[in-house]
């Protein structure tokens, strides 16, 4: 390719729009432009690192056995409302209307298009197992589309679904996609790990997410120091440490004024006391019914487990107006005493030992102190409820947990029966009994991969691109186009690496060396060849994009010196 033909449009400046590294090198090395919000264009050299992945993922997903295929990103609206979720998926999916008022949605995911297809036509269990993949834009109407890539509305998934007749053929086919998302993931040259994830209300560790480690992930895992335990702190147990007998308290009970005070912070400021002897009150509905859930002031509650608990598909925190309307005090002063029944209450473990804690009086202005479990209030239902701190011992071996954070890139998933059931996709067993069918499902965000792999391989000059994802693997510069003995001598050079099966971009654009230099390190291909004055004497300059070494070499050393830096 001939830089003068191409289109990269580079910028020198830092876009405003964008807050993480990867955003803003792929904006700057004129990967992507943004359309409108979470809709990107893929610019041509975004592409071609976008395709890289995409190739990667194919040849493992075909070498595990899977089999792609690809089904439209329109959905018709009666298979969502066969497996039931088009009520319950929420506002990120995006519905629509064709001209004849029949609804549809844009695809998120595919389980149900999936499902449909394999019921028509699987039978009985000797047409199983069976494992089928597409590499397709998905929409998702993210509530917060952000960091370009990473987050956005319209973006571009490998999705795989399996089809087992008994659990141990899923657990074959799981494992066998576990193994070839770590080859995806170290061909992409990827720092990673693979931890347990939220599996909802199926259960079980059942789910893996594939996390690469990075400050700017939005995802926290806790990460056991001494075993290999690791897992996403939406799932990760914290073991409650102590089932003692409920503490006896010695203070009286008081109801205490608190004007204005409402966080946790306000309050133990103004009463003199610690957040760890305060109960925080939250309200939620979950499936049109109020809950409270309690945790200790120092803790923080974890929605995921709440809602597992509840055994409930919407949890959403009330509004305001709600909270009033439930408790009867504005937001800051509820509290577990004095609470109308038909709230249900739940605590966390941690605050089950608490004695003489202070907790919102649900009065405006006004919390309890003295509070005391039995003797001031009946006990709640104790659950697991908050997230995990580094301060919890780690729920396998009991050694010291961290905090991490990380991108998840892709997710495997034992789905079981949820979709074969609600929509009858079944399969006859060796005795001609109906059953239904086992199910898998196997995702990896691409342009999310692309922009984990920039924002852990860069330098204060641009992108460092692994070698397996570079648009290009080399880059031939020529110092000034003008000089027509230099510039055939670099067009040589650029027509012989291709020959040799690399991929080149040739940079004959009439620019100052200085534009091209710079260009060449914000865009990240591995390796530069220089042509300037010194190929009068047949020698060339090799600079390495990942330490920006560079060495004078002749140019009849080129293809070996190139080979021997690629391998
Ligand atoms: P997240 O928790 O980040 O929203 P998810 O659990 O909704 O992800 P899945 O439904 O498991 O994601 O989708 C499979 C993969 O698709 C994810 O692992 C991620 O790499 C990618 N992905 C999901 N949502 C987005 C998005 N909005 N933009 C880019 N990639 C995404
Ligand atoms: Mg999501």
């Amino acid at each position: 390719m001939r830089y003068s033909r191409f289109f990269i449009p580079t910028l020198k400046e830092v876009p405003a729009e964008a807050e993480i590294i990867s955003h803003k090198l792929m904006l700057r090395a004129g990967m992507i432009r943004k359309l409108a919000s979470g809709l990107y264009t893929y610019l041509p050299y975004g592409l071609m690192a976008i395709r890289k992945v995409e190739a990667i993922i194919r040849e493992e997903m075909n070498r595990a056995g899977a089999v792609e295929l690809l089904m439209p990103f329109v959905q018709p609206a009666e298979l969502w409302k066969e497996s039931g979720r088009w009520d319950h998926y929420g506002k990120e999916l995006l519905r629509i209307k064709d001209r004849h008022g029949r609804d549809f949605c844009l695809g998120p995911t595919h389980e149900e298009v999936i499902t449909d297809l394999v019921r028509k036509h699987i039978r009985s269990y000797r047409d199983l197992p069976i494992n089928l993949y597409q590499i397709q834009t998905k929409f998702r109407d993210e509530i917060r589309p952000r960091f370009g890539l990473m987050r956005a509305r319209e973006f571009i998934m490998k999705d795989a679904y399996s089809f087992s007749a008994t659990p141990e053929s899923l657990d074959e086919i799981y494992d066998a996609m576990y193994r070839a998302y770590c080859n995806i993931f170290e061909r992409c040259g990827l720092d990673f790990r693979s931890v347990e994830a939220d599996t909802g209300s199926i259960g079980g560790h059942a789910s893996h997410e594939f996390m690469v480690l990075a400050e700017t992930g939005e995802d926290d895992i806790a990460c056991c120091t001494a075993c290999s335990y690791a897992a996403n702190t939406e799932l990760a147990e914290v073991v409650a440490s102590d089932e003692r007998e409920i503490n006896p308290g010695t203070e009286e009970l008081k109801k205490v004024s608190t004007p204005g005070k409402k966080t946790v912070d306000e309050v133990t400021a103004f009463l003199n006391k610690k957040a760890d002897e305060l109960v925080k009150t939250l309200i939620f509905w979950a499936d049109k019914r109020p809950v409270a859930a309690l945790v200790r002031g120092d803790h923080e509650l974890n929605e995921v487990k709440l809602r597992n608990v509840l055994g409930v598909q919407e949890l959403e925190m009330a509004d305001s107006e709600t909270v009033e309307k439930i408790t009867g005090a504005p937001v800051g002063f509820a509290g577990p005493k004095g609470l109308p029944g038909e709230v249900k209450v739940l605590a966390d473990h941690g605050v089950r030992n608490l004695k003489d804690f202070v907790a919102g009086a649900n009065e405006k202005d006004a919390h309890f102190v003295g509070l005391n479990w039995i003797r001031d209030i009946d006990l709640p239902e104790f659950h697991d409820l908050r997230v995990i701190t580094e301060k919890d011992p780690c729920p396998r071996c009991g050694g010291k947990i961290e905090i991490k954070r990380g991108i998840e890139v892709g997710h495997i998933f034992k789905l079981g029966t949820k979709y074969s059931e609600a929509m009858g996709a079944t399969f006859l067993d060796a005795n001609g009994k109906e059953r239904p069918i086992i199910m898998g499902c196997y995702g990896i965000g691409v342009g999310r991969t692309v922009a984990a792999a920039i924002e852990q391989n860069h330098d204060e000059k641009g992108i460092i691109f692994p070698k397996p994802l570079s648009p290009f693997e080399v880059i031939v510069s020529v110092i000034n186009v003008k000089d027509k003995e230099m510039l055939n001598e670099a067009e040589g050079i650029y027509e012989n690496l291709l020959k040799m099966g690399i991929s080149c971009l040739l940079d004959d654009r009439d620019e100052r060396p200085g534009v091209k230099f710079k260009d060449s390190e914000l865009i990240g291909i591995p390796i530069r060849i220089t042509v300037g004055k010194k190929i009068k004497e047949g020698k060339v300059e090799l600079t390495t994009r990942r330490d920006l070494k560079t060495e004078t070499i002749s140019k009849e050393a080129i293809p070996e010196k190139i080979s021997s830096l690629l391998k």
